[in-house]
């Protein structure tokens, strides 16, 4: 008899599936790393800023330190950004770091942890690494149905994880919404309000949940700088809540989770308004471009407050698997969605002008 090692909840989980790495497509297709156009992580397709690179540079020489353990400067960066006091900042090893981060601070094994169907997976791998039980509510046109979330609240649940906008459907709910299921939830359950995207949202529906922070102690809201921000390989994001749930993040999380490069880019990024702006823009006219497209070809797509797009490629369950195997062939990686339950369904990262039209030729030479 073989021996078991580890927890069965621990042996059950099945890893997370990224976007391919353009180095890994070129070796089994192979292809030219040069020729080939990722569109699956929802990347910045304009890099890193260049301030970032520069406060970088300059940090390069001192590596050989450890970094600050409780980031100084890139807490008072984000003080200065958003109004809050620094005992209300954790820094997170990604955003990632902070959703795994709050699973393990606030939930123990066996209470439950409630999201969304078609929520970022990060969601029910992190309440299942920590041991804990998922309330998984049916999707609203694919979206959150916070009304469901709320009902779904039992005896034992502790957290509540919210994407807004939500990846990888883009869907989202307005802010009074959102605000009206704060105010429904019990007292002791955390919520975490994963705003990964919040640098997308058009000007008109935007809302502002770190103002909520100082009315709801059990609020927290995620934020990284992967996306709009460009520096998805540093690995950065922060979480902002009263000083009572960052206590206990900060208990738990490694002393050096954000390492001294990240620190300095993010400081440098945060003051970059140009970019995010710019960020922002080149968003807008890729989404422009690509949905025009689908409608053109007939495909039904999801309206996106993010940076990607979800769009029905068949109508079987092989459909995705298949157009997106066919566009790898092609150089194009894109996201398929079996793993959400969407077989039918790809998501596009938005990319450069010239990416998306490269994709969008793929896209019909492989539907013919
Ligand atoms: C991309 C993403 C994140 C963050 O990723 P990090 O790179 O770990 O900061 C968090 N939540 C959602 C919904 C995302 O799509």
């Amino acid at each position: 008899m073989s021996v078991k090692f580890g927890p069965e909840y621990v042996r059950a989980l099945a890893p997370y599936q990224g976007g391919k790495p353009i180095a890994e497509v070129a070796r089994e297709f192979n292809l030219e790393e040069s020729a080939i156009i990722k569109l699956a992580s929802n990347e910045n397709p304009l890099g890193m800023p260049a301030s970032a690179r520069d406060a970088m540079q300059k940090a390069v020489a001192e590596i050989g330190r450890y970094p600050d353990s409780n980031g100084f400067d890139l807490k008072a960066a984000i003080t200065r950004k958003h109004n809050v006091p620094s005992d209300w900042i954790t820094l997170g090893n990604g955003s990632n770091d902070i959703l795994e981060l709050a699973a393990h601070a606030f939930v123990q094994p066996g209470q439950s942890v409630v999201f969304s169907e078609y929520a970022f997976l990060v969601y029910a791998l992190a309440t299942q690494a920590a041991g804990a039980r998922a309330i998984v509510t049916p999707a609203q046109q694919y979206g959150h149905d916070l009304n469901a979330m709320a009902a779904a609240i039992s005896d034992d649940t502790r957290l509540i994880y919210i994407a807004n906008p939500n990846n990888p459907t883009g869907t989202f709910v307005p802010g009074a919404e959102l605000e009206a299921f704060l105010q429904k939830v019990p007292a002791h359950i955390v919520v975490v309000l994963d705003e990964a995207y919040t640098d997308y949202i058009p000007a008109e529906v935007r809302y502002d949940a770190i103002a909520w922070v100082a009315k709801y102690p059990n609020l927290l809201v995620s934020r990284t700088l992967s996306k709009a921000y460009g520096l998805a390989g540093l690995r950065i994001g922060y979480a902002i809540a009263q000083a009572g749930v960052t206590d206990l993040l900060n208990r738990i999380r490694q002393p050096f989770n954000v390492n001294s490069l990240a620190q300095a880019a993010a400081v440098a990024a945060l003051a970059d308004t140009a970019f995010l702006r710019q960020s922002a823009q080149l968003n807008a006219e890729g989404y422009r471009q690509l949905t025009q497209a689908f409608e053109t070809l007939g495909l039904s797509y999801l309206p996106s407050f993010g940076n990607f797009v979800m769009v029905k490629v068949g109508e079987d369950n092989e459909a995705g698997a298949r157009v997106n195997l066919a566009l790898l062939k092609k150089g194009i990686i894109v996201r398929p969605l079996a793993n959400y339950g969407l077989p039918q369904w790809l998501r596009i990262t938005i990319g450069l002008p010239e990416e998306n039209a490269a994709f969008l030729d793929a896209l019909r030479t492989v539907l013919k």
